[in-house]
């Protein structure tokens, strides 16, 4: 057997992972692969829970010509190593996603075996890049295209309606869960790219800062073909930014309910844009729950981090949120280089004070491709290590080290907020009250008291 194209989504370091979507990203890359007529196959490693090998034997089963391979700045050591692995396999091996965007030219230091990088949104350029190998083409041109000595500019989609819909059938779509739905078939949608506000710790390599969204009815078409066909029941919104403009994600949410669509959703929020009449459309249409980006209990630290919000948004939204039924994930950062360890205990006790459902606490990390990235390079804070954090626990990550924020003052911060927060009483009986609460509650207490007590 001999295919054109095999698209992969490299190995994770966790081999039973609470939360396992659908690769996006790959996923339209098949489909617009195959409506150029490109033979295209899929592996999902995590989903299929192979390592580096494993992925190997199947490529040389496959015999692609071409692979590429996506990957984020966490896995990126992992989609190094299975570069390397499967360089003898095939004749281009082509390095995409969000790090290779990023890091744009670097990718070449990084992972030299690589024929080519690739950055930007792929799906209309990626496969004219495809059909010029194959047809023999030495010196290959596109935009997005990144060679050892030079690199050409990505251009955004403008018109995200005429992308075909990701090639679920490429997929093992059984296998995808969230850690708040289970025994729940789930997949991922984004209805639109692009956010215009700059938070400087955000990587906007790939889908930029021009805010680009699709139709409603496109949306909706997409959700209603995962609801009949793949039996999907949870859908998670990987947009940047969904709730921009309200008035659309009303006329989303209208359809969703016209067309009976049965589903629980989760999007992520921003605590400025947000009203009732919204939410209230949100949660009949199946919202479960809003994640916002919260990140300090100090406005000085949410001016430093570009965020353009107040704290009285803060409050605003996640009263707003909760009156309407909808659950709240909040974000938060630790680690702030303007904050103390003292500033940062307030920031635990705004989180409990918020009454939110559920939080992640994280390190601030400089990704490549963020305004961050730069000042920590300039003040030499910048650092690679493991994630501190029990959601991603022994995963690559940037860390931003300073001489007062040590890893280990970091670790320390981290497992006291997580603490706090999930191992309250009040919290324990509050989500106990619900069924399904108290077994997730279960499973993720098990895995963090598994890392409280890994991490020392
Ligand atoms: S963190 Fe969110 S709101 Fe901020 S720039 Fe990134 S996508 Fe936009």
């Amino acid at each position: 057997m001999s295919i054109e194209v095999l698209l992969i989504n490299p190995p994770i370091p966790e081999k039973h992972p609470g939360l396992l979507v659908p690769p996006l990203g790959i996923a339209y890359l098949g489909s617009a692969l195959r409506e150029q007529g490109i033979e295209t196959r899929i592996i999902d490693a995590p989903a299929l829970n192979l390592d580096v090998c494993a992925v190997a034997e199947q490529v040389k089963q496959l015999k692609p010509q071409i692979v590429g391979i996506t990957t984020t700045t966490p896995l990126a050591n992992s989609a190094f190593a299975l570069a390397k692995e499967i360089r003898p396999l095939t004749r281009w091996l082509i390095l995409g996603g969000a790090h290779a965007s990023a890091v744009g030219q670097k990718i070449f230091e990084q992972c030299p075996v690589i024929d080519f990088g690739f950055q930007g949104e792929a799906e209309e350029q990626f496969p004219a890049l495809v059909k010029m190998l194959i047809s023999g083409e030495s010196n290959p041109a596109c935009p997005g295209l990144i060679l050892r000595d030079f690199s050409q500019e990505p251009v955004l989609i403008s018109e995200l309606n005429k992308i075909p819909f990701p090639a679920w059938e490429l997929l093992p779509m059984s296998q995808y869960r969230h850690p708040l739905s289970p025994g729940r078939k789930v997949a991922t949608i984004m209805s639109s790219r692009g956010c215009p506000y700059q938070c400087i710790f955000c990587d906007q390599s790939v889908c930029g800062t021009r805010f680009r969204a699709r139709s409603p009815e496109n949306v909706v078409e997409e959700i209603e073909q995962l609801y009949r066909n793949w039996d999907v029941r949870t859908i998670i919104f990987y947009d940047d930014l969904f709730t921009l403009k309200p008035e659309r994600v009303i006329e989303i949410c209208k359809l969703i309910v016209s067309r009976g669509l049965k589903i629980k959703w989760k999007c992520e929020g921003r605590v400025n844009l947000v009203n009732s009449e919204m939410l209230f459309w949100m949660k009949r249409a199946g919202c479960e729950m809003i994640a916002y980006g919260i990140e300090s209990a100090h406005q000085k630290s949410l001016d430093w981090l570009n965020k353009g919000v107040t704290l009285d948004q803060v409050q605003d939204a996640v009263k707003l949120t909760r009156k309407a039924g909808i659950k709240v994930l909040g974000y938060f950062i630790f680690g702030i280089p303007i904050e103390t360890y003292e500033e940062e205990l307030d920031t635990i006790d705004f989180a409990i004070r918020l009454k939110l459902d559920y939080v992640q606490f994280a390190s601030l990390s400089p990704f490549p491709g963020s305004r961050l990235y730069e000042i920590a390079i300039k003040q030499g804070w910048y650092r690679e290590g493991k994630a501190l954090g029990p959601e991603e626990y022994g995963e690559s990550r940037p860390l931003l080290i300073t001489d007062y924020w040590t890893e280990e003052k970091l670790s320390q911060i981290l497992k006291q907020a997580h603490r706090r927060f999930y191992l309250r009483p009040g919290y324990i009986i509050r989500s106990g009250l619900r069924i399904r609460g108290l077994i997730n509650l279960v499973k993720s207490g098990l895995r963090l008291i598994r890392w409280l007590l890994k991490s020392g």
